[in-house]
């Protein structure tokens, strides 16, 4: 860990108690309403005339999703935030923001299914064009940048764990003048602050560690008022994909522990990853931390990681045989998880769906939660014995 990373610092950062408003109850309450009325004439002209700022329409500014949005501002040491109803409302949003017919962005490859799809699909039909690059590989993206509008990253991605140096993509991107956009939803704030690297706009799948209980789906982006306020004020409106003040109280309420749960995620993955590696049947585990050291930037691992089998495991008994992982997509929440590769990799989906993640048919995707280590560890090892009888 390096010593850049002040882990009792984040935690110091996420304060929700809003001061001297609603009798200073220590958890702020859900303005759960879609309207807020005016004093008299007066005050109403002077809201429309921008003179004064003050919640009006809940698509707008809502006291709740606000306080959420600033705390995540604060943990990302962006100047503001925004949220939304999802992670994929917030990705299109976002880019359409900055995008118009005839431009071209760049994306790494490998990043989340449904972001691909969306460049693959509205993207391509407003005629915006892409242009896929290995993240690792400093010298294709440079090549790819000149003359693009806008570059699209996340590290590490989300199935095979390609892990990129944010910091040198974010200078590489400011040099030709391209606007940056990173997917953290897999490091979270805690251990990865992408706008300290120079990227000029994080965003979250927060459905993920931040609300860190799967119990909500949302969605937020940080960086500076400017562009932050060209999303709000051009984008947001017209798509609508707001958050909702219920989920905003449901986030509030899961970052007050996200530190401490990414420290616990951490410490379980890391240790299940270097166990699933010493076994004769694993070809491959997929995690940040055992294919090299960590990129800078990147101060700690999440929960999230992949292991490829060798031939001859048969994968459905090991899934039905699990117990404490159950099968389902997502992750972020206390509970382990596990989505075959095979699966995703002969979904009903465009063909160049499956390249274009990168799925290995013999891997595996695990969540790890927060059950502990040693159940977990069992719970796989019984499965792993069952799955190699056939
Ligand atoms: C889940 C996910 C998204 C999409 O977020 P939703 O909240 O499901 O819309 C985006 N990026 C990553 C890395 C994700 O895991």
């Amino acid at each position: 860990m390096s010593e850049a990373f002040d882990f009792l610092q984040q935690a110091s950062l996420i304060t929700a108690h809003d001061e001297g408003n609603a009798f200073d109850a220590v958890v702020p309450p859900i303005v759960q309403t879609s309207l807020f009325t005016f004093s008299d004439y007066d005050e109403m002209v002077a809201t429309y005339r921008g003179e004064k700022v003050r919640p009006v329409y809940s698509r707008g500014l809502n006291p709740t999703v606000r306080i959420f949005e600033e705390m995540l501002a604060k943990l990302e040491g962006a100047e503001d935030a925004l949220g939304f109803g999802s992670g994929m409302a917030t990705i299109s949003s976002t880019v359409l923001s900055f995008v118009s017919p005839g431009d071209r962005i760049v994306a790494v490859r490998h990043v989340y299914p449904d972001a691909f799809r969306f460049f693959e699909t509205m993207l391509k039909r407003m005629r915006v064009d892409v242009t896929y690059v290995d993240g690792r590989d400093e010298d294709a993206v440079a090549k790819a940048l000149p003359g693009a509008k806008l570059i699209y990253l996340e590290s590490p991605t989300s199935w095979v764990m390609d892990a990129h140096d944010v910091g040198a993509l974010a200078a590489l991107a400011r040099q030709h003048g391209v606007l940056s956009v990173i997917d953290n939803s897999w490091a979270s704030p805690v251990f990865q602050k992408p706008l300290s690297l120079g990227v000029d706009l994080v965003l979250h799948s927060a459905s993920k560690y931040l609300g860190g209980h799967s119990d909500v789906v949302a969605g937020v982006v940080a960086g500076p008022k400017a562009l932050i306020d060209k999303i709000r004020n051009e984008t947001l409106p017209y798509l609508g994909g707001k958050l909702s003040p219920f989920d905003a109280w449901l986030l509030i309420r899961g970052m007050r522990t996200l530190p401490i749960r990414m420290k616990a995620h951490e410490a379980s993955a890391l240790e299940i990853a270097h166990r699933l590696q010493a076994l004769d049947v694993v070809d491959k585990v997929c995690h940040p931390a055992l294919a090299n050291t960590l990129p800078p930037g990147l101060y700690g691992t999440s929960g999230l990681f992949s292991f490829i089998f060798k031939p001859g495991i048969n994968i459905r008994a090991f899934c039905d045989h699990l117990q404490l992982f159950k099968l389902g997509v997502s992750w972020g929440g206390h509970e382990s998880l596990i989505v075959p590769g095979d699966v995703v990799a002969n979904q009903k989906a465009p063909p160049s769906f499956a390249e274009a993640f990168g799925v290995d048919p013999l891997s595996v995707r695990l969540h790890i939660g927060l059950e502990g280590t040693e159940a977990l560890w069992s719970d796989l090892q019984e499965a792993i014995a069952v799955a190699k009888e056939g």
